[in-house]
């Protein structure tokens, strides 16, 4: 089965995330596509297929090599986006698209425009897939699914081409930040791993943020407002102008880019009594994130003296930049980059202002960079991909395979 046929089964499965429940995966749909998917593994013969209680599908493509060669795996994850739904999706496929708006039938108003998106106006003459309009597509992530299965199957039809084992791994509720929770490195057991997550072909991603979350409580003393005069202490205006005394112009999301972080107010929870802020840091080097921390604390703890209230502070590591493991494991990058050369294109590497399973798993003991899979537009009603894009991604994955069996 073509790797585009098989996408367009995998996308009409709905496999949306939800952050409420505690379980893992948090909704049906994923096992239902784990499910089918452990039955297209056996199918094109891979072994050691296994579906784990919490969702996690691991396979693996045997090795044509004897010598010594190092396991690789490839890992993406199964469930969507929770911001937009992924139910009842019609992917449709735009075969040899050639230029025009794209207008998505089942909302007019959901239009893709070439001078609107310089990546799809890339892309004339390929065959374009869309979602109809109301729905995303699901090309995150599962157009790196897609690749990796069709990888695989080329791989095992073709044994003359010298490779080690290759472990694959499908992981649940990535979109929620769970997707490494309950990976099982030492059962994966490979030397290194690639996410098939990403966008352009080409692309290539071993930085990514250093993150942490930090709560910052002002408790102050509620009273009947009627009688409150000398008494009340309002933790809501403290924590407002802790909120507007933080970086508006510099170090915050709407105002920077490249390697620049930020301290990121996002959620507030207000009472007079006590009032919550949580805010997120962000940094490419981790100790930059301890300056940025200290930033909140000075600001917090000045609002609190002026303002008669008392402040606590609790800071909660979120995920580390990839590249300090990674940079310990040279080979996994440059091997990747060759991989991408060998498939005919060039490798575009940029920092991911984010994280991913791979950042994780990475300090996990997994090295994990990230790989293009073609998903555009993430996590939108207009997301797209094209078949040459995962036709593309296929082919980095098999050379990869063989690179590492040089
Ligand atoms: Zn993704």
């Amino acid at each position: 089965m073509s790797v585009l046929d098989r996408f367009l089964r995998y996308v009409q499965i709905d496999t949306r995330a939800d952050d409420s429940p505690t379980a893992c995966p948090s909704t049906s749909g994923q096992l239902v596509l784990q499910r089918m998917l452990a039955g297209e593994l056996r199918e094109i013969g891979l072994s050691d297929v296994t579906l784990d209680e919490n969702g996690y599908l691991m396979a693996t493509v045997p090795a044509t090599v004897t010598r010594d060669t190092p396991t690789i795996g490839f890992i993406a994850h199964v469930d969507t986006s929770p911001e937009v739904s992924g139910e009842d999706v019609k992917p449709i496929v735009h075969r040899a698209w050639a230029g025009g708006d794209i207008v998505l039938p089942d909302d007019p108003t959901a239009i893709l425009r070439a001078v609107d998106l310089p990546d799809l106006a890339a892309q004339v003459g390929h065959d374009i897939v869309t979602a109809s309009g109301t729905t995303l597509l699901g090309a995150d992530d599962k157009a790196g699914v897609a690749a990796i299965v069709a990888a695989a199957e080329y791989l095992m039809k073709h044994p003359e081409i010298p490779r080690g084992a290759i472990r694959i791994g499908f992981t649940p509720d990535e979109e929620i930040g769970r997707g490494a929770n309950f990976f099982d490195v030492a059962r994966f057991g490979a030397a290194c791993a690639y996410t098939l997550d990403g966008g352009n072909a080409g692309e290539l991603e071993f930085e990514s943020f250093s993150a942490d979350a930090m709560r910052v409580t002002f408790i102050g003393f509620n009273t009947h407002p009627g009688y409150a005069k000398g008494r009340m202490v309002n933790a809501v205006k403290a924590a407002a102008r802790f909120i507007d005394r933080l970086p508006q112009d510099r170090l915050s999301p709407e105002t920077t880019d490249g390697y620049e972080g930020y301290v990121h107010p996002y959620q507030v929870e207000a009472s007079v009594d006590r009032t919550s802020v949580r805010v997120l840091l962000r940094d490419f080097v981790t100790s930059g994130l301890r300056d940025k921390q200290r930033l909140v604390e000075a600001v917090a703890r000045e609002v609190a003296a002026a303002t008669g209230t008392r402040v606590e502070l609790h800071v909660d590591e979120q995920y580390r930049n990839m590249r300090e493991v990674l940079d310990d494991h040279p080979d996994v990058v440059e091997r990747a980059r060759a991989a991408i050369r060998r498939a005919g294109l060039t490798p575009i590497e940029k920092p991911i202002r984010g994280g991913t399973d791979g950042s994780r798993l990475s300090f996990m003991g997994l090295p994990t960079p990230n790989l293009f899979a073609g998903e555009h537009n993430f996590h939108s009603r207009l997301e797209w991909t094209s078949r040459q894009d995962l036709e593309r991604a296929v082919a980095v994955i098999v050379e990869l395979a063989q690179v590492w069996a040089e």
